[in-house]
């Protein structure tokens, strides 16, 4: 390391000791950078968030809170979590925030551990109608600990039923509702939730994990001021590090608190907080809300393309980063779909549709997101020709190779990890 100190990644010092790793870090950078990125819950982080991530604060251990440690040392990645408690607050307009989940699924887990006992009722919404795994997944703790009751989307309209949302509520009597999703195109009525949630006397648990980032750059209403909790990933629509985080009213701050330590989780990963720390103050900015619209507006553009190719938006198209497409017009599945794609260059996911009759290894759909290729710097023209790239994939496995070369050439001007972005 010579005499300079050594902050941060140094990737020829890896290459050196473990060239056997060093080469997955530069396959994985080849991979992403050979092929357009559409999943809709990823995004690339800034190179800032990679170097707070890569940092030595992975090695302190830090139980407790900013100033209520249960290990000495800790005055220093204090104010790392200080800044990323702030930040969010700040950032979400929130009473509370809590920063240390490790994920999103943890960040749910604290949130529900908080707000119910073992074998409470909650009211969720169903998987194959786009909820997600831990709103209650027979497979997953939330299925198996709690009572849970689902709502899905209407058959005609494929939007949420909020009149069905309103007659389970009354009928159960939950003590948690939850709303948010990990694949609904649309806009989510949280006033109407908060509505159902008053009138029954339960708590509103917002997941916004997809939607956070387009929150926090103001492209879509917030669900801040009508949740008593949200809970997020760090590492969707948001661009920074994989991590949850929790944001709450002031009256559930102590209960949210010791719900993720020490009931769910034992040491902060005090780096990923730093690293949320940029990634907060980089959402803070105005080109991120620049950024946050101009993924709207490509989903859009994505969406409107593949519907000109035949190819139907479920709900008729998007309000957010996501679109999810029903195949059967085309007479392809969603796992079809997914290797055709992958095939000509382009990663997405096959996704059961409301209503699917196919099983989840099949599905009848998949699902588009733009945060990635809009990181990218691709923009409204560069999305309609990935929209038709994307069908012409889909129905002709035969044109892979040539897909793959227009896919270059959009790639070739629009790189991630080449310049600052
Ligand atoms: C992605 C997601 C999660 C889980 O996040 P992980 O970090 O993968 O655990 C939770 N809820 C919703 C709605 C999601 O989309």
């Amino acid at each position: 390391m010579g005499g300079q100190p050594y902050y941060g990644p140094d990737f020829g010092l890896l290459q050196r000791q473990d060239p056997e790793l060093a080469q997955v870090l530069l396959d994985e950078l080849d991979r992403i950078r050979g092929g357009i990125q559409l999943i809709a819950g990823e995004n690339f982080t800034s190179p800032a968030v990679l170097a707070a991530l890569g940092s030595t604060l992975t090695n302190k251990y830090a139980e407790g809170y900013p100033g209520r440690r249960y290990y000495g040392g800790c005055e220093v990645v204090d104010r790392a979590e200080l800044l990323a408690v702030q930040r969010a607050r700040e950032l979400f307009g929130a009473e509370h925030a809590n920063v240390q989940p490790h994920s999103g699924a943890s960040a749910n887990l604290a949130a529900y551990a908080a707000l119910l006992q073992p074998d409470d009722t909650m009211l969720a919404m169903a998987l194959p109608h786009g909820g997600h795994l831990t709103h209650g997944s027979k497979v997953n703790f939330s299925g198996r600990w709690f009572d849970v009751v689902s709502y899905g989307v209407r058959r005609d309209s494929e939007l949420i039923d909020y009149d069905e949302v309103r007659d389970l509520a009354l009928r159960h009597q939950p003590k948690v509702i939850v709303c948010g999703a990990t694949a609904y195109p649309r806009l989510i009525d949280y006033a109407a939730f908060r509505g159902i949630a008053d009138e029954v006397g339960a708590w509103l648990l917002a997941d916004v994990a997809h939607p956070a980032g387009l929150m926090a750059g103001r492209a879509i209403p917030s669900a801040v001021p009508y949740a008593d909790v949200v809970t997020l990933t760090t590492h969707k629509a948001l661009r920074g590090p994989r991590g949850g985080a929790i944001l709450c009213t002031a009256e559930l701050a102590r209960k949210i608190d010791r719900a993720v330590f020490p009931f769910v989780q034992g040491g902060p990963l005090m780096h990923a907080i730093a690293a949320k720390a940029v990634a907060f103050g980089e959402a803070m900015r105005p080109e991120f809300a620049d950024y946050a619209r101009r993924v709207v507006a490509n989903a859009q553009a994505l969406t409107d393309a593949l519907a000109d190719e035949g190819m139907r938006p479920v709900s008729g198209g998007t309000d957010t980063h996501l679109a999810l497409i029903d195949l059967r017009g085309a007479g392809v599945s969603g796992a079809e779909a997914e290797s055709r794609c992958a095939a000509a260059g382009i990663t997405l996911n096959r996704n059961v549709i409301p209503y699917d009759p196919e099983p989840p290894a099949v599905t009848s759909g998949m699902r588009v997101g733009t945060p990635c290729a809009t990181t990218q710097g691709m923009g409204l023209q560069e999305l309609k020709e990935v929209g038709s790239l994307v069908a012409r994939a889909v129905r002709h496995p035969g044109a892979a190779a040539e897909i793959r070369e227009r896919v270059a050439a959009l790639l070739a001007i629009h790189q991630p990890y080449l310049s600052e972005f």
